[in-house]
């Protein structure tokens, strides 16, 4: 049996609706002329925080019960997880606390702290940044809230897949950024239940893809991470997986890789077509179309799963200078 069922979708639905934005399914004349089959853009870009995180972390925060509420917070995340605890605990009037290296970008750490979190900076890697979360937990009794590997987390992402099937009830494919699989495991979960024949295809940078790694081994493997512009992608799943990995190995029907230039000009298109500044991660779906790495056979769905880029990388990308 799977550790996430429709069940915990639908619970999650009702429990952060009003606290999150249900956000808009466009459709995208370039890409379904491009495909010759309608495809449509999920746009996570316009949750507050810019990303999609917001659902898993409101939902895991709203979950607990008074007392641990009121402990606070804490995660190890600089990029959309961080700031989606910081953003969901403003609003919840709840405290957080952000740790992180001292290696994090200077814009990064004040992104953070301007939604009100308070920062710890230690060390000098994610690990490190990492086993302050743990210390915090021992010590204060804070309360971790885990980026994907957590029931709470996917079921809160599985919400937009509830969206899509409300809003495009004759739904084929779904392109899904993949990494640690809370996002595809959750959309996955509530559609596979409520229209099975639906496709899931996972899209990740070749350069580190963890998950894909670990469905082709069979187990959570240990990646080197690189740089890539789908930064927000980065990382492993957790050799200790206990929740992502099941939803992905059983429900992703098939796993896509990119290569840099191929996500660079899915960030491209996005701005020139489509008129969304939208980070790599985000554009992977889009990119694997462009790039022909997936065929469509019905009414389509990408999931633009957040839009927090540098300014200036994001200008040198869509002005072709760089891939
Ligand atoms: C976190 C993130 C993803 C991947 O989500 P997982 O649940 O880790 O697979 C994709 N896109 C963006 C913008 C993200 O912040």
């Amino acid at each position: 049996m799977l550790p996430l069922m429709l069940a915990d979708v639908e619970q999650a639905a009702a429990r952060i609706e009003g606290h999150v934005t249900r956000t808009p399914l466009v459709c995208s004349s370039s890409l379904s002329a491009f495909s010759n089959q309608p495809v449509y853009l999920k746009l996570e870009t316009r949750q507050p925080i810019g990303a999609f995180k917001l659902r898993g972390a409101m939902n895991a925060i709203l979950s607990l019960d008074e007392a641990a509420r009121k402990r606070g917070l804490v995660t190890a995340s600089t990029g959309n997880h961080g700031r989606a605890v910081a953003y969901a605990a403003r609003e919840l009037g709840l405290p957080a606390t952000i740790c992180m290296s001292a290696l994090v970008p200077a814009n990064k750490v004040e992104a953070i702290r301007a939604l009100g979190a308070e920062i710890r900076i230690v060390g000098s890697s994610q690990d490190d940044a990492q086993e302050e979360v743990e210390r915090l937990v021992a010590s204060r009794g804070l309360v971790a809230i885990p980026p994907f590997d957590n029931i709470n987390v996917a079921a809160g992402q599985g919400t937009i897949g509830l969206e899509i099937l409300e809003d495009l009830p004759e739904l084929s494919t779904v392109l899904i950024p993949l990494s640690g699989g809370g996002l595809a495991g959750g959309i996955a979960v509530a559609i596979k239940a409520l229209m099975p024949q639906t496709r899931i295809i996972g899209i990740s940078m070749a350069r580190g893809a963890a998950m894909h790694a670990a469905v082709v081994a069979g187990r959570p493997v240990a990646i080197r991470e690189e740089e890539t512009l789908a930064d927000s992608l980065g990382g492993g799943i957790g050799l200790q997986n206990r929740v992502t990995f099941a939803l992905c190995r059983s429900l992703i029907d098939e796993i896509v890789l990119l290569a840099e230039d191929e996500i660079a000009a899915g960030i491209r298109h996005a701005a020139r077509e489509e008129s969304e500044t939208v980070e790599g991660a985000g554009a992977v779906g889009i990119a694997a179309i462009l790039a022909k790495k997936v065929s469509l056979t019905g009414p389509s769905v990408i999931i633009v799963s957040g839009g927090n880029i540098d300014p200036e990388i994001h200008k040198t990308i869509v002005d072709g200078v760089v891939a």
